[in-house]
């Protein structure tokens, strides 16, 4: 945008040197200018916004020598618009006509009321009701990193100090931020450059004094030490910047944000950006949000109870206690779901409504649903009177709360079924306020007085034909027939003379008519005041009632949960401190309802004696599926959850590892291979004996010896350095003697069997190492043509044959290396070069299959 100086500003018209001094305070938004009844966009915004929301750019006259480029919208269908360019990412300053018209020139006082960001939104009808909607800040340095993300919708303050850049991508990845600030010294961006709403903020909005002091503030305290983050100064310098950007956009105080929690890893089942990936647990691989955990395991019947379960399920606790909290409810809501769900269901989204209600933007209907809601509240209470489920359920309950005497305001004070806008009134209602009823009663003409009137006229008067009428045109009237017209008083003043009647008015009469005509805007002025004041009364009640929304959501998760397991035939797991992994007939909890067919339970069973697994079996054999079922059984596990299985019993999980998939990741330009690479590095640095790791077909992404040598360092060091809880599937038979090498390591295998040309897989897994592969036979049947199946049949046999004349049981040094000619291409030269007898039995192995490739 062009830059204005003091002297450049005086060419403009008055209105728009109102115009560029409110965008100097907001250069970096859209600013929306009420005039009238639009929102107008001017210069730079207006081609901007014309592109992204497709409005029609014009012109309006000039200033300042120049056309002044204009788009822009109805003042009541901003909502929409804004949907779109936050969706956009963009932001936007509202600002408004605050001031009366004025007589002299000039033109009327404006200014920004709020602005508008995708991660402050708190609008219904701008964000997704199933989905956390936040804003975060992040920051590092040399220690790591600082982040804090902040749930404008619920108050929920949260911060954390990731310590390498593979943790904050797992908590970008986790929280998914609508909105981002970081520092305009953040070099690196390696981290954040395709993410969404990204905003560079200067470096001392960082400053860690300035966010004690900002924290304090809002928090009313005078100090941090209760909230436990003193020393978290990273973190306290992130949501010190947060804040205040929340301050600056919502321009009003948030009460709802009374405290901040930091979230340390060693709380939590750890999971990285890729397993959170590839485990689909809210979203697929292609990005959807069908056939994911989620889609399985979300019945819940409040957005508030949907949002929660997803956090549960991205940050697993290993918390014991929580855990068998959370189980005892579920037993006791298996009995109680089908009469509690559809409850609850009335209770909707009350905690957003009642982030709304803090920020004062709460709107008459939302009054009506938290009275809907408290309704509820007595049924809740009785139906799980008789809870034997212990504590927390009772803890719960005691935090539902009853709420009587503010239920039994709302149910005075609102309508059953309010207008949507306070600007059209019919909200307060009926007998809350008399000065509001006489309004309403004037404005809608129920008095009888003009019944009276009429009496009292036609008895001075003696006139039996008079009567007191209405119309658009003239307003209230006396009417008398031509016969008696002659007789009216002196006091009546003609108005209008029809054929038959003549029609008069006095003053007694106009004055009504202009008391009816106010009364309206007076009843509706009245209703805008009530209704502040109602939020008046309703605000000391917010952290009672906060408290009271996060109850009602966990009831909902867990009744949620109870149902699920009911209908889904779950079992509850045991969760204990022996380092096992015991799953009796687990199944997939994702791919078992998608199929027709019955889905083939499998066992697991993984301790510190037997820690390793290499699967080996035909593709489609189940592998990946039987790998990622024992993971999300171990996950559903910890966030309380029941299982798919006939029974588990399952030890200490720190963190959750998967290497799964090789699909190039084309937005950052990194190779499948250096995905793979990079995703194993960051489990061989992490991973420890209280880990489950899923390695699934590693070292597929390069040749075949390479991949060889890497999975098998990697299994080695996975089994016999870190001892984790391992799957290892692979496609490489070699591996399959590991276990007579390794302490730890257990074969088994997906069988199938051949039938001329197809094969039917058995889905099961057993013992010991698959004995053969059926690559050709998978082929086939996904329909490569018989003709280069038979080829390729033929070539293996060749390869098959060739492998056993270069026996590994030949010493490699008395073997005849094949003669290369000069053309030999330099790996081979250097192959040659070395001397065999030197070689470990492993490099041996890589090398033989380096010399197999060549021939
Ligand atoms: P692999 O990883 O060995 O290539 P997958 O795990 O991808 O095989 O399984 C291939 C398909 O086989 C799955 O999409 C599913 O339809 C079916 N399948 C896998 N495991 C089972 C099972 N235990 N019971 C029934 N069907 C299964």
């Amino acid at each position: 945008m062009k830059e204005l100086t003091d002297k450049s500003i005086l060419n403009h018209t008055p209105m728009m040197q109102q115009y560029w001094q409110i965008k100097a305070q907001h250069s970096d938004v859209l600013l929306f200018y009420r005039m009238g009844d639009f929102y107008e966009l001017f210069y730079e915004d207006a081609k901007l916004a014309s592109q992204l929301i497709d409005i029609s750019l014009t012109k309006r006259g000039f200033s300042a020598g120049e056309p002044i480029p204009m788009a822009g919208i109805p003042y009541h269908a901003l909502d929409s618009y804004l949907a779109k360019l936050v969706a956009l990412g963009k932001s936007v300053a509202i600002c408004e006509q605050v001031g009366e018209p004025t007589i002299n020139k000039g033109p009327v006082e404006r200014r920004v009321v709020r602005i508008v960001t995708p991660g402050t939104l708190s609008d219904e009808v701008l964000l997704n009701e199933r989905q956390d909607n936040l804003l975060a800040a992040m920051l590092q340095d040399k220690q790591g990193f600082g982040y804090a993300t902040l749930d404008i919708t619920s108050g929920r303050f949260i911060v954390s100090e990731p310590k390498d850049f593979e943790a904050m991508a797992a908590e970008l990845q986790r929280t998914n931020p609508a909105e981002l600030l970081y520092p305009d010294t953040q070099h690196n961006l390696a981290l954040i450059e395709h993410r969404r709403g990204l905003r560079r903020r200067p470096i001392w909005e960082f400053e860690l004094d300035t966010a004690c002091q900002q924290l304090m503030i809002q928090f009313g305290t005078s100090s941090l030490k209760g909230f436990g983050i003193e020393c978290a100064h990273l973190a306290l310098r992130a949501a010190g910047c947060l804040l205040q950007y929340a301050k600056d956009t919502q321009r009003t105080a948030m009460p709802h944000i009374s405290t901040i929690t930091l979230e340390r890893q060693e709380d939590y089942v750890v999971m990285d950006a890729a397993t959170m990936r590839n485990l689909e647990l809210t979203h697929n691989l292609s990005g959807g949000i069908e056939h994911t955990l989620v889609a399985v395991l979300d019945h819940t019947v409040t957005s508030m109870g949907s949002r929660m379960l997803k956090r549960w399920l991205q940050m697993p606790t290993k918390h014991l206690t929580t855990i068998e909290n959370r189980q005892q409810s579920i037993y006791f809501l298996q009995g109680k779901f089908d009469i509690l769900q559809p409850i609850l269901r009335k209770i909707g989204d009350l905690e957003r409504i009642l982030a709304r209600l803090a920020l004062r933007s709460a709107r008459p209907r939302d009054l009506a649903r938290i009275r809907n809601a408290l309704q509820q509240l007595p049924d809740i209470q009785s139906l799980l009177a008789d809870n034997t489920s212990g504590m927390h359920l009772s803890q719960l309950l005691s935090n539902v709360g009853y709420f009587d005497n503010l239920c039994q305001l709302l149910e005075r004070a609102i309508v059953i079924s309010p207008s949507a806008l306070l600007r059209d009134g019919g909200i307060i209602a009926t007998g809350y306020n008399l000065e509001l009823d006489e309004l309403r009663a004037l404005a809608n003409n129920a008095t009888d007085y003009l019944d009276i009137l009429e009496m009292k006229e036609r008895k001075h008067t003696g006139l039996e034909t008079l009567k007191i009428g209405f119309n658009a045109v003239h307003g209230y009237f006396i009417q008398l027939s031509r016969e008696q017209s002659h007789r009216a008083p002196k006091r009546y003043i003609r108005r209008q003379t029809l054929k038959h009647v003549e029609r008069y008015i006095i003053p007694e009469l106009k004055e009504y008519e202009d008391k009816v005509i106010t009364s309206k805007s007076k009843a509706l002025s009245l209703e805008k005041k009530l209704y502040d004041a109602l939020l008046d009364m309703l605000l000391p009640y917010l952290t009672q009632l906060q408290l009271s929304a996060t109850a009602l959501a966990e009831l909902d998760v867990l009744s949620n949960l109870a149902e699920r397991a009911d209908t889904l035939h779950y079992v509850c797991p045991m969760i204990n401190n022996q380092p096992i992994i015991n799953i009796i007939d687990g199944r997939h909890p994702v791919v078992e309802p998608l199929m027709s067919k019955p889905f083939i339970a499998n066992t697991l069973s993984l301790s510190d004696q037997n820690h390793m697994i290499i699967i080996t079996g035909p593709n489609m054999g189940g592998k990946s599926t039987y790998m990622r079922q024992n993971a999300l059984i171990v996950l559903l596990a910890y966030i309380g959850s029941f299982v798919p299985a006939s029974q588990a019993i399952i030890g200490p999980i720190d963190r959750i590892f998967t290497r799964i998939g090789a699909a190039d990741d084309l937005v950052s330009g990194r190779s499948t291979f250096m995905v793979e690479m990079t995703e194993t590095a960051n489990i061989l640095h992490n991973a420890t004996c209280q880990s489950l790791v899923l390695m699934d077909e590693i070292g597929r992404g390069t040749s075949t010896y390479d991949g060889l040598s890497l999975a098998w360092a990697c299994a080695e060091s996975l089994a016999s350095r870190i001892k984790a809880m391992t799957l290892f599937a692979t496609h490489y038979f070699e591996l399959t003697t590991l276990p007579n090498k390794i302490k730890g390591i257990v074969n088994a295998h997906f069988a199938a069997i051949e039938y001329n040309d197809t094969i039917a897989f058995m889905h099961s897994i057993q013992n010991g190492a698959a004995n053969k592969s059926y690559g050709l036979s998978v082929a086939s049947l996904a329909g490569i043509p018989r003709d280069v199946i038979k080829c390729a049949s033929r070539k293996l046999h060749e390869l098959e044959n060739l492998s056993n004349n270069i026996a590994l049981t030949t010493p490699l040094s008395s073997r005849s290396l094949p003669q290369f000619t000069q053309e030999t291409s330099p790996v081979i030269q250097a192959l040659q070069e070395i001397d065999p007898d030197s070689l470990s039995p492993r490099q041996a192995l890589d090398l033989l299959y380096s010399l197999k490739q060549m021939i």
